[in-house]
């Protein structure tokens, strides 16, 4: 047992694919464009220009919010998080303060754990540094894209169960069509933050008296790693006796290490103030009653209505339910194959046999499967019986295979499959006939 406890955080950022930016008309769909080609004053910040904030985007928000069983704000307001960086061309980024959209929501992970979420509130994405050798280029093309940010309480104890949470909060978001959550594009941003308790402190419930913050990770494998290599880090220092530094690291995957970017010294006093430019955002009992009729049936449900309705076992559901395209598709296919399928012989079909969604309809599945099921119904005496006839029609053809000649087998198979008369597995009467001709 380990002598200290590790007390894991999250936050999370996720951008929303709406057509528009959060406080301005610019497209949001910046990937792949030529930098600072999707721009306007409100979005570079130009002195003047007034946000109007994207109704789409606090929707969304609401919503997902709602799927993580938050209470939601009615009343709720924009803040100024004033901080200088070279990516934040106003000097201040547009967020959310003390009424935040969401607000004490949880996920339950699969080993019963509950993770509590202290808030879901609305921002916007600042631009982008690139650096190319000495000097840095900014693309403001992402600036003003709307963010989602995600906070839970430090209710994690190891990195696996990160991992879990990371990858059904990324199914939600996906299952609400809000996001994409495509790490590889940076549409979904990780920071973990993470310290060790004695177990004194862990008796008398208290936090420990510091705290570091891994910033900006792309990868749920990359957090895992980071986080193990994190409570390493800090149990070799506590058990020197030494406290671990208050402060921001990065992941280095290179190196397999995280670093250190920034100390307590320079930690930042953001001075929130209510954005003057954006009336209190209000809604009613009502606007959030039409919201949540909204949601679709979200993974946790629809994995064990699976379960119960069509008698799936948990892997099984799971694996359906990971994706809801998928799970809709599995779902057609039962409906069209349910005179002849069960739902179980679908499901074995699309999880062993790696089915394309998007290349094979639900019919033509359920005729796949009827197909393969008839080969396997076909009596072996019966098979044997054919295969014998077919051989002493062709002797000729049987001993050139003896003395050989290996291609004639394709010929026997062929006079043999006539004979069948019906779409049978022809590996099975391939080895019927080799059987047979010793
Ligand atoms: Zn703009």
């Amino acid at each position: 047992m380990n002598k200290y406890t590790p007390i894991i955080g999250l936050e999370t950022h996720v951008e929303l694919k709406t057509n528009s930016k959060m406080f301005c008309g610019c497209e949001a769909k910046y990937f792949g464009k030529e930098p600072n080609t999707i721009t306007c004053p409100v979005c570079l910040g130009l002195p003047g220009a007034l946000p109007v904030p994207n109704k789409t985007a606090i929707d969304w928000c609401i919503k997902i919010s709602l799927s993580l069983n938050c209470k939601i704000n009615l009343f709720s307001k924009f803040d100024r998080k004033n901080y200088f960086y070279p990516d934040l061309s106003k000097g201040y980024q547009i967020s959310q303060y003390d009424l935040p959209f969401g607000q004490n929501g949880s996920i339950t992970l699969s080993n019963g754990k509950i993770i509590r979420i202290r808030r879901v509130h609305m921002e916007e994405d600042t631009g982008k540094l690139i650096h190319e050798g000495e000097s840095s280029l900014i693309d403001f093309n992402r600036s003003g894209v709307p963010l989602v940010e995600i906070v839970t309480e430090p209710d994690f104890h190891n990195a696996t169960d990160v991992k879990e949470y990371l990858q059904k909060l990324r199914q939600i978001v996906r299952y609400l069509e809000v996001a994409d959550a495509d790490m590889e594009k940076g549409d979904m941003r990780l920071e973990p933050n993470i310290s060790l308790s004695s177990k004194q402190q862990a008796i008398s419930n208290k936090l420990p008296d510091y705290k570091v913050e891994i910033k900006n990770i792309n990868s749920f494998k990359f957090v895992e790693k980071a986080v193990n290599y994190e409570i390493k880090r800090q149990t070799e220092i506590l058990d020197k006796k030494e406290t671990p530094a208050q402060e921001t690291r990065g992941w280095d995957e290179a190196k397999q290490k995280t670093f250190s970017q920034r100390s307590k010294e320079d930690a930042m006093d953001y001075r929130y103030f209510p954005e003057p430019d954006i009336p209190p955002i209000i809604y009613t009992e009502k606007d959030i009653e039409k919201l949540k009729i909204a949601i679709p049936e979200l993974p946790d449900q629809k994995l064990k209505r699976f379960e119960k309705i069509f008698g799936l076992p948990r892997y099984d559901a799971e694996i359906l339910t990971r994706d809801r395209k998928m799970a809709n598709y599995f779902e057609e296919t039962v409906r069209v194959g349910k005179n002849e399928i069960k739902p179980k012989q679908i499901a074995n079909e699309i999880i062993n046999k790696k089915i394309d969604i998007k290349k094979i309809l639900p019919i033509a599945l359920v005729k796949q499967i009827l197909n393969a099921k008839q080969t396997i119904q076909i009596d072996q005496k019966e098979l044997d019986k054919i295969i014998i006839e077919t051989l002493n029609e062709n002797k000729k053809a049987v001993d050139e295979y003896k003395s050989g000649k290996e291609n004639v087998l394709m010929f026997l198979l062929g006079q043999a499959m006539k004979k069948i008369g019906k779409k049978v597995n022809i590996n099975i009467v391939k080895e019927a006939i080799i059987k047979n001709i010793k």
